[in-house]
């Protein structure tokens, strides 16, 4: 029986060199090689006869050897170890280049299997460096389903087969973390065998079962620990937020529009919520334009109505001083102190003073700030607060649950006044998240909807635009913006690193436009080595139409409302993600007019169809992931998740009787505290997958 906890180092054969390439590979203990799951699977299973073999074809063979030599190729000074193989229906040849100590190995009569690729030429067969075993032994490298590992120099695969293989052999003890009765349930296979299958696939099916094994405990361990965060973070109390309807309606009634059915089933989600002496912790997804920022102004009021303060923070500082605008705006006929808080922006909204940052902090401390909105700088250390009851983050793209309960744990160091209450907590983005995502990465929080667009808009068009036509774009936006309309010129990022480049080609791309294209217009130019107060002259000039034509690198990505922008051309469009691509789009089509978007590209791609095809966010989420694979949607495959898991993320039968088993335990025993192996198994997903 093998000690599964001891180190890689006490095992005979492992000498400290290969102590520390193994740790590469992740690989300490013993227990570790279990764990180091195939990459793929050769199928070798299958011995051909000689006399069937096909050139180019990978296949394995058994045979005696009949000859055996050692050549040396003079030019090169490699020594090369030859072999003939015959099985009675024919020979080949193999030959193996510097492996001298092979020759030890070989010897007349002996049976071997050789796996390979099949050469063939006027000599005859041949294989070129195969993997071969002796024919006594256990199919291993060849003759089975061969598991091909995650390697790393000095680690080969044969190796690992062979370190795993004396494992098995020596047998070894394992606990399982799954119940038999789960076992049972969902047919689903013990552990150990689970792990053998794995390593030894005996056919197709064993490993692929064995597979689902893990990739249904991957899912069981995330839904375990959404719950328990869930269950957590209601265990806190909060402030009773009582909803005051004669103020809301009047808030309401000043408002030029009546609210979308999903706008006011998402506030009355909310509203319910923010009266409960727990915090509330949803998240308000609604595709671009689908009106978030009233629904957060309601909530926002039922605060500051019952006396408590209220934080906004957004990712951009361009986007922090629209929201404090339209808050000022909306809420001028309340008696509503908001102020902005940013690096750049230190203001409140009587008379927009601007004050110092010092000025801001006092005022937020003593209560004479009731709303207050900023980018991170608001989560600082020294930002302290009267008594703030709610905190609304907007367009947070990123939503995993490690990602969530950082962002918590941040919210939860805010020295909100009264420490025994946490404030409630609402998150909105503007990312359609597909339900089979949504129910296996955001299990610890509700979710309201809003995919219902406001009545007023008109279908954006959307057309993908070869170089050839692009002229007569520029036509038809010459004739738009004598309509009175506005224009975005919309740049790729070229890499994320490469700022320089990509101010470059805006800066370029601009004074092209403007010199040769449209020298009768103004044209504005925005990108992200601007500083704040210019980015916000720029926007301000755009917003009162000062400019007619604005050419941005992807800085306009977030939340910019401008209804009168009717016409969007995003250059190089094929560069960018779907979900960016959607966003952008999402800055036009806000106003009554009919809008306009022209995706250029030298060519057109399935991405940019799917784009011109659909205007629906939810949509083009689930194409998205339809089209890249749930590995590639949203930056899984960095997780650390094994790719059967990521397959199964969108697996509905499987999240839910996941979540119906988690459910169970954490309802019974939240802490986990008679589970211990489940509890050791999720304090390793926290440390090494990365959700978010
Ligand atoms: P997003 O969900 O992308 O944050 P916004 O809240 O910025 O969208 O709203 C986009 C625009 O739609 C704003 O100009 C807003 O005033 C307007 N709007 C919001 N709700 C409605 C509605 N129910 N009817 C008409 N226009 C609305
Ligand atoms: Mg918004």
């Amino acid at each position: 029986m093998i000690n599964l906890t001891a180190q890689v180092s006490e095992l005979s054969k492992i000498g400290s060199k290969q102590t520390e390439k193994l740790k590469k590979l992740g690989i300490k203990t013993v227990r570790d090689f279990l764990f180091h799951f195939p990459a793929r699977y050769d199928d070798l299973s299958k011995i051909k006869k000689i006399s069937e073999l096909e050139p180019e074809e990978t296949a394995t063979i058994s045979g005696e050897i009949i000859k055996f030599a050692i050549k040396r190729s003079w030019k090169k000074k490699i020594k090369i170890i030859e072999i003939i193989l015959s099985d009675k229906t024919g020979d080949i040849k193999a030959t193996w280049f510097n492996q001298e100590y092979l020759i030890d190995s070989f010897s007349y009569n002996k049976n071997i299997r050789l796996s390979g690729k099949v050469k063939l030429d006027s000599k005859g067969f041949s294989m070129v460096n195969p993997v071969w075993e002796p024919v006594s032994k256990i199919p291993n490298h060849t003759g089975r389903i061969v598991p091909i590992y995650p390697e790393t120099k000095g680690i080969t695969s044969r190796w690992l087969r062979w370190q795993i293989e004396n494992i098995f052999q020596t047998d070894f003890k394992i606990a399982d973390p799954l119940s038999q009765e789960i076992l049972k349930k969902y047919n689903l296979p013990s552990l150990k065998k689970a792990l053998y299958h794995l390593h030894y696939p005996s056919n197709n099916d064993n490993h692929l079962v064995a597979q689902k094994r893990f990739a249904f405990f991957d899912m069981f361990l995330i839904q375990l620990k959404s719950l328990q965060l869930k269950k957590n973070w209601r265990k806190e109390s909060s402030q009773i937020l009582k909803y005051d309807k004669k103020s809301s309606e009047k808030f309401l009634s000043s408002l030029p529009f009546s609210l979308t059915k999903d706008q006011q089933k998402s506030f009355r989600e909310i509203k319910e919520d923010l009266e409960k002496p727990h915090p509330m912790n949803r998240l308000l997804n609604g595709d671009v334009g689908s009106g978030k920022t009233i629904v957060a102004m309601l909530a926002s009021l039922q605060t500051v109505n019952t006396s408590f303060q209220v934080a906004l923070m957004v990712p951009t500082e361009v986007l922090a001083y629209q929201h404090f605008k339209t808050f000022s705006k909306l809420f001028s006929d309340f008696n509503i102190s908001i102020g902005l808080l940013t690096n750049s922006y230190k203001l409140t909204t009587q008379k927009t003073k601007k004050l110092s940052r010092n000025e801001i902090l006092k005022k937020l401390k003593s209560g004479k700030i009731d709303i207050i909105i900023g980018t991170h700088a608001l989560i600082q250390k020294n930002v302290t607060f009267k008594n703030l009851a709610l905190i609304i983050v907007d367009e947070q793209h990123r939503f995993g649950v490690k990602q969530r309960a950082y962002l918590q744990q941040e919210i939860s160091k805010i020295n909100g006044g009264d420490i025994t209450k946490v404030p409630h907590f609402l998150t909105m983005t503007a990312t359609p998240i597909p339900r089979t995502i949504s129910m296996t990465l955001l299990g610890s929080l509700d979710v309201s909807l809003i995919t219902e667009m406001p009545k007023n808009r008109k279908a954006i068009i959307t057309q993908i635009v070869l170089p050839k036509k692009q002229n007569s774009v520029y036509e038809f936006i010459r004739q738009e913006i004598k309509k009175g309309h506005q224009v975005f010129v919309i740049l790729p990022l070229v890499e994320e690193s490469d700022k320089l480049t990509e101010v470059k080609a805006v800066i370029t791309e601009h004074e092209r436009l403007s010199k040769e294209i449209f020298p009768e217009f103004k044209l504005g130019l925005l990108h992200g080595r601007l500083k704040s107060s210019e980015k916000e002259k720029i926007m301000k000039d755009f917003s009162n139409k000062k400019i007619n034509i604005l050419v941005s690198t992807s800085v306009i990505e977030v939340g910019i409302d401008i209804p009168n922008a009717t016409v969007m051309i995003i250059e190089e469009a094929y560069r960018f993600g779907l979900s960016q691509l959607h966003q952008f789009r999402g800055r036009i089509g806000r106003g009554s007019a009919q809008s306009h978007c022209f995706l250029f590209s030298k060519q057109s791609t399935q991405r940019l169809g799917v784009i011109a095809k659909h205007l629906d966010g939810f949509k083009i989420a689930e194409e998205d992931l339809k089209l890249r694979g749930p590995g590639d949607f949203f930056g899984f495959r960095q997780s650390g998740l094994a790719d059967a898991t990521m397959q199964n993320i969108t697996n509905i039968k499987m999240i839910k009787a996941a979540n119906t088993e988690a459910k169970k335990i954490i309802n019974e025993d939240a802490e986990l505290k008679k589970y211990p192996a489940l509890s050791q198994a999720l304090e390793k997903m926290n440390r090494e997958i990365h959700l978010e």
